[in-house]
């Protein structure tokens, strides 16, 4: 059986061309970057497959290049969707530079009478951004659908079918018997129609879950400062103490409270008492762990959960913190305020998270009736 190529191309144009059109109706109500990267890749595929049917005409001297890093294109943009399931940042400049080597390789290949023209790059680089697509994939947590896996492996599967394309490029060239048979362009289309095939099975699935992620991350966070809201804070941390108590581990608690932060913003203006609730949640989050939960309690009070933190070891992180707010860049000649803190701690305060939340904050009216800018513990003065 003989696989006409051209005929392959336009049916996997074909597909491309409505897989494009659905997967972007589905990103304009998901606004999934998953989504949008995988509308990239198929413009992207679509067009370099477009240029490879110029083959053969006086254009491929500029098209079969084109074509390669086109495709090449693809398969980063597959890699950037990837990477964006796990929060990462997409990798534009390795994408750009992937695209212009392999046009420079080909141009250096006779691209006017070879059709493999940059053959090695081209392919070297298909497998290396597919490969990285199924690694990203497979790494993702279980917020996501089982059906990551599955694609992680759809996605492997492709880079070492690439692989081993790249691999009998190099050691018998375009017109080996091997390659030509299992390896050339006819049987590669056809494994990128099933490729396609499977993509679009899980589109829907891994598009809403990374809608649903960013919706329930934005709702858990306070949208001016970042950190953790009243409600998620109170959650993580009943469950982080209930855990830490199973375990005889201890914990502390800090409830601060920004001084005489009325006056910023009658002095200032509202918007720069914004800007100085953000440098106190940086500060916070500067002095802590990644292990420590930390929360806005409402308005200027802030609050922080630290496992395994002596009572002592909380009230230095409480001095840190307000050193590092002090040490904060002036924000336009703006004095920033000096901070009050009522500190408790496990088990020596209480053992549920209420009963420690109500010591640290009569600790906090403490400091605040002292004069404030001060640490206080809960149960005796500071
Ligand atoms: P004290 O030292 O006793 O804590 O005095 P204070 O002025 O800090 O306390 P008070 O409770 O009188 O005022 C808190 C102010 O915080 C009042 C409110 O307008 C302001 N505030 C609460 N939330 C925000 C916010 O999101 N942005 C800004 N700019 N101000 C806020
Ligand atoms: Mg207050
Ligand atoms: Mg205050």
């Amino acid at each position: 059986m003989v696989l006409d190529i051209t005929t392959l191309r336009v049916a996997l144009g074909v597909v491309a061309l409505t897989l494009l059109l659905l997967f972007y109706a589905s990103f304009r109500r998901t606004r999934s970057a998953y989504n949008g990267w995988w509308c990239i890749a198929l413009l992207f595929f679509l067009t370099g497959n477009s240029a490879f049917l110029l083959n053969g005409t006086p254009h491929q001297v500029w098209a079969n290049p084109s074509g390669n890093a086109l495709l090449v294109g693809g398969a980063f943009s597959v890699w950037a969707g990837a990477r964006s399931l796990r929060m990462l940042p997409a990798p534009r400049w390795r994408l750009a530079a992937a695209c212009a080597v392999t046009v420079f390789a080909s141009l250096l290949d006779t691209p006017g009478t070879n059709t493999w023209s940059g053959g090695l790059a081209y392919l070297g680089f298909m497998t290396v951004g597919i490969g990285l697509a199924s690694l990203d994939l497979w790494r993702l947590d279980s917020s996501y659908s089982h059906v990551h896996k599955s694609m992680a492996i759809a996605a492997g599967f492709l880079a070492t079918y690439y692989f081993g394309r790249w691999v009998l490029f190099l050691a018998e060239g375009q017109s080996g018997p091997d390659f030509r048979l299992y390896f050339g362009p006819s049987i590669a289309s056809l494994v990128t129609l099933v490729l396609l095939v499977a993509v679009s099975f899980s589109m829907t699935a891994l598009s809403n879950d990374q809608l649903i992620n960013g919706l329930s991350e934005r709702a858990a966070r306070d949208n001016l400062t970042g950190l953790l809201n009243r409600g998620t804070f109170l959650d993580l941390a009943a469950k982080e103490l209930k855990r830490l108590h199973a375990t005889g581990s201890i914990a502390s608690l800090i409830l601060a409270d920004l001084d005489h932060f009325k006056a910023i913003n009658d002095v200032y203006g509202h918007a720069a008492g914004d800007a100085a609730l953000k440098a106190f949640a940086h500060a916070c989050t500067e002095s802590v762990r990644a292990t420590d939960v930390v929360g806005r309690y409402g308005g200027e009070e802030f609050i922080l959960l630290l496992p395994g933190a002596t009572q002592e070891r909380a009230e230095s992180i409480a001095a840190d913190i307000s050193r590092a707010l002090a040490a904060t860049e002036s924000l336009d000649d703006m004095q920033l305020p000096t901070v009050s803190y009522g500190v408790a701690s496990s088990p020596a305060d209480a053992v549920d998270l209420t009963t420690m939340i109500a010591a640290a904050d009569a600790a906090l009216y403490e400091a605040k009736s002292l004069g404030r800018n001060r640490v206080v513990r809960a149960g005796r003065r500071a």
